[in-house]
Order: C-alpha cells, then structure tokens, then sequence
C-alpha cells in the first residue's frame, strides 16, 4: 500500500467536516499484517534517526508533533514506540498538563509557544493548546465565547509558527468507548499498570460523546495546509505506531533535508 492510499484515509482536508463515525479505530485495512507493519516500523525508526540528524545539522527548520486522544488512547506508548531511534539531543518532549497559575494568568498559546522546538530540534506535544477546546469546552471553564474564538486563535498561531520554518503534524489517536474499557480494565487488573489508573479517568469517559463532539470540531477547523490534523485508528497499537511512523517519515522525507556543504575547501586543510 503506497503513502497516497495511507494519507487518504487519514488525513483531514483542510476546510472539511470531520466525522469521527465515519473513521473505524478498529482499521487496520492499509497494511497487510502485524510482521509487515513491525518491519516497516523498524526501517522508518532507522530513518526518521537519519532524518533527525540532518534537521539538526541543517539547523533551519524545527518539527513540532502533537499528539492529542482520548484517556488510554495511546498517546504515551506511540511516543514510546515511534520515538525510540531519536537522539535525545535533539528532541523534545512536552507534557501539557492542567494550567499552572503562573499559565493560567497569561493567555492560552503562552506555555506552548515557549515549549515550541527550537531550530533543528523536532519537540513531540503530549496533549497541547488543543486541550483549551477540549476539556476546557466540555467542563465550561471559560465561556463560549471565549474558546469560541480560539479555533481561529490557534490556526493564526499555528501559521506564525510554520512561517518561522516549524513544520506541524497533528495526531488525533481514534479508539472506541469499548476499546477505553478494556484498556482501564487492564490497568485495574496488572499490577504493572495500577499507576496509570485514575477515577477521575471514569468521570471523563462518562462525557465521551461531548468529547468527541469537540474534536470533531477541532478537527474540522484546524487542520490547515500549515499544520494538516490525522485522525489515526488506534485501537490496533501497532497500526497506530506504523501510520504515525510512515506518516511523520513521509513528511520529513519531503523537506528534502541534506547535510550542510562546507564553505572553505576541506581538502586543503591539514590537521596537524
Ligand atoms: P496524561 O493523561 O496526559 O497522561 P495527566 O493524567 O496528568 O496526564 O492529565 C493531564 C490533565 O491535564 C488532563 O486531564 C488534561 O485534560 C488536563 N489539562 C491539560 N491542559 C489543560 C488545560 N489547558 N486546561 C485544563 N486542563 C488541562
């Protein structure tokens, strides 16, 4: 299956409405089997390690990845995953978590703007502005008319920053409510993943539907030619992991990215 077919599935255009029911968590339909994927995945782990390298040495643009799903939709394991051939130098990771008071007394973008990757550097979103239209809608913490208007805020964010040479990918990682149960009843049931637990998590899933009615709205109005949004059936970790591994690849691939060319002539200098 070429890249075509995978964005195809994916991919919210710019300007459309973005149904989540019409996006199966189950698909797993681009990718002939498990092996075949984990094969892709290691080869584009080995890439995205060389592509990595020659972003930071070509030290003109940044890349900022920005995961956002439901509870236990996979976001830390795809970071886990994906991630696992970069060179810590060069790579950031953010964690967006409830807004600090010092955060909460400055605007929305200000915390994100601040964790943008620097040039070279590719910085990975775990959660992000998108939060202030997502959890911030659904528990009424500022009026409608307040994050009615950041849509617009954060697309107008989000084109500054690409004018800067930030190139944006944004993941929305699609479960089912079937496939959250199983996953927080895995971590009632291993000792190993008691931690991750968290009643609150129960309070959230019982808002599922006004959850996923703000991000289909977050979806349809922010995904931009600038910072194009994915929608990625994740209910398949390893489907996940292959489509988000081929997708960021086939994006950093198409920078053409090249290690910088000397500026003097090497050959005539001696090391001594
Ligand atoms: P995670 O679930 O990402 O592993 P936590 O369990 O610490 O990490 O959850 C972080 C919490 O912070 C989430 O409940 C999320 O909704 C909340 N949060 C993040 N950004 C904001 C925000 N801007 N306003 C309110 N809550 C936020």
């Amino acid at each position: 299956m070429g890249m075509k077919d995978l964005l195809r599935s994916i991919l919210i255009e710019p300007g459309a409405k973005c149904r989540l029911s019409e996006y199966d968590p189950e698909d797993i339909s681009l990718c002939s089997s498990k092996e075949a994927a984990q094969e892709d995945i290691a080869k584009d782990i080995t890439r995205l390690a060389k592509l990595q390298e020659m972003l930071y040495a070509e030290d003109r643009r940044s890349v900022l990845i920005i995961l956002q799903a439901m509870d236990a939709g996979g976001k830390d394991g795809t970071i886990k995953h994906v991630m696992s051939g970069l060179n810590p130098q060069g790579c950031e990771v953010t964690s967006f978590k409830v807004p600090s008071a010092e955060e909460a007394d400055h605007d929305f973008l200000w915390r994100i703007h601040k964790a943008v990757p620097r040039r070279g550097n590719i910085g990975i979103f775990n959660r992000s502005h998108y939060e202030d239209v997502l959890v911030v809608r659904v528990h009424n913490l500022v009026p409608r008319e307040v994050w009615k208007e950041r849509y617009d805020q954060i697309n107008r964010f989000e084109k500054l920053l690409s004018e800067m040479s930030v190139v944006i990918l944004k993941f929305f990682l699609h479960i089912s409510k079937e496939e959250q149960r199983k996953r927080f009843q895995e971590r009632l049931k291993d000792p190993s993943k008691n931690w991750k637990f968290s009643e609150l998590d129960l309070k959230e899933r019982e808002l599922w539907e006004d959850y996923q009615a703000a991000y289909e709205d977050a979806l349809s109005k922010c995904s931009t030619e600038w910072a194009p949004w994915y929608v990625i059936p994740a209910n398949h970790k390893w489907y996940r992991n292959w489509s988000v591994a081929r997708t960021i690849v086939d994006t950093l691939e198409s920078l053409k990215l090249s290690f910088p060319v000397a500026r003097t002539d090497l050959s005539k200098i001696q090391i001594k």
